[in-house]
């Protein structure tokens, strides 16, 4: 590991990642991916006086909002933020997607190789000490791809081998156990970890991506939420104290997904092609999850149709999709990537996005609610959860055209954290 009193950090040449140039880190530089952090939770939380770190942030460092990688789920945003480029160009679209030669589900962070490298992977070969830490596992695969340096997550806390993780004993340095997967502490231990290695190791380069569990269960002005943003505040608080640059970015929004009487909100999609084209002319893919996993929050606002019909017309399918109820655009293939920056050998026939407010179903027998257990469905998956914070501990010293022309993605961060901000 390269100290951090290295005295050839200022005269190492920038590294170039998937087209773009990034300097190397001044100081201890921590990208937090705050899942699920729509704006909203900012606001509800600043007016109940839950953000003083956050809004100290805004004041005087550099906030704005950027837009995510569409579709708007946790695996495309967070592989999208770790390469600094778009799904088009590492390929992650989904959890998972449906080869077109098999017909079979391919999970895209486990089963393929990503087709880009990370910025903390390249960091991390030329010498930097870079450390990743994820709140579920599967994501830390993907974000730890190629990585010669720390890469955990806190599910698998207490397994951590130096071996296989870089670290071992995290639950000793954190000081508890690994928190159960479904909780807000699954947070709250990323973070707490990212604290303690800034605080013994130093890493030049951290990225610390949280979980949207809180978000799916709470609305931004619940009791349980501010909760939330003030414990992940005073954690914010601690690693721009111990010195470090902190950018925050979400990798989508988040939405109310229910009708007035609280029950979901659901267009399934699946039924209304049945019935339209008939049974098994179409498939129905809601990438946000795994294809067997059905809990609450495997549905959102964006699916993927294939036809399974040689006969059937991608445009005039596309065209009995646009006219239901609750969605918003339907795209042929090629149009959707080029428009969304997607993957084309990865998509489906036609690319579904739903109206903010609106969850899209394959059939409605392929989907449990029963695990909702009455709370209302909150997810995210469309356009409606496009729009994230973007904010930088410290103010900028360049590229404010590029702010200021509406150009910005939650993908830019670390350029904007590592190039860009007045450290
Ligand atoms: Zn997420
Ligand atoms: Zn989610």
């Amino acid at each position: 590991m390269l100290a951090a009193t290295s005295p050839r950090r200022d005269t190492r040449l920038p590294l170039f990642v998937n087209g773009r140039t990034y300097e190397w880190p001044r100081q201890p530089t921590v990208i937090v991916c705050f899942d699920g952090c729509d704006p909203a939770y900012l606001t509800a939380a600043s007016a109940a006086g839950a953000i003083p770190a956050i809004d100290r942030m805004r004041r005087e460092g550099f906030a704005t909002t950027a837009l995510a990688a569409m579709p708007t789920f946790t695996n495309p945003n967070n592989v999208s933020i770790v390469c600094g480029v778009p799904p088009a160009v590492h390929g992650v679209s989904g959890n998972f997607y449906i080869d077109r030669e098999t017909g079979r589900e391919i999970m895209m962070v486990d089963a393929t190789p990503m087709r880009a490298p990370t910025v903390l992977a390249v960091f991390s070969h030329a010498g930097a000490s870079v450390a990743a830490i994820t709140a579920k596992d599967k994501l830390r695969k993907a974000l730890g791809h190629d990585l010669k340096g720390i890469a955990f997550s806190a599910e698998k806390a207490d397994t951590c081998t130096e071996a296989e993780n870089g670290i071992a004993n995290v639950t000793d340095l954190v000081g508890r156990n690994a928190p159960d997967q479904y909780s807000a502490d699954l947070s709250l231990f990323v973070l707490d970890a990212g604290i303690r290695l800034i605080e013994s190791r130093r890493p030049d380069l951290m990225y610390l991506s949280l979980s949207d569990y809180v978000q799916h269960k709470h609305a931004p002005e619940a009791p349980e939420a501010i909760a939330f943003m003030a414990a992940v505040d005073t954690r914010l608080e601690k690693l721009v104290a111990a010195g470090a640059v902190v950018g925050i970015v979400a990798d989508h929004g988040m939405n109310d997904m229910a009708r007035a009487d609280g029950r979901p909100n659901v267009l399934y999609l699946g039924d209304r092609l049945d019935t339209a084209f008939g049974p098994r002319a179409t498939r129905v893919v809601c990438p946000i999850t795994d294809p067997f996993v059905r809990h609450h929050g495997a549905m959102g606002g964006f699916v993927r149709v294939h036809l399974m019909r040689p006969d059937l017309v991608p445009e005039e399918v596309a065209a009995f999709i646009r006219i239901q109820p609750g969605v918003a655009l339907a795209l042929p293939r090629e149009e959707a990537c080029a428009r969304f920056d997607l993957p084309e050998d990865r998509e489906g026939d036609i690319a579904v996005i739903a109206a903010k407010g609106v969850a899209l179903g394959a059939r409605s027998v392929d989907h449990d609610l029963s695990q909702l257990a009455g709370e209302k469905l909150r997810s995210h998956g469309g356009l409606a959860e496009q729009t994230v914070p973007f904010i930088l501990s410290h103010p900028l010293r360049l590229d404010r055209d590029m702010v200021e022309g509406g150009a910005l993605r939650n993908y830019d961060i670390f350029v904007f954290a590592l190039n860009n901000v007045e450290a």
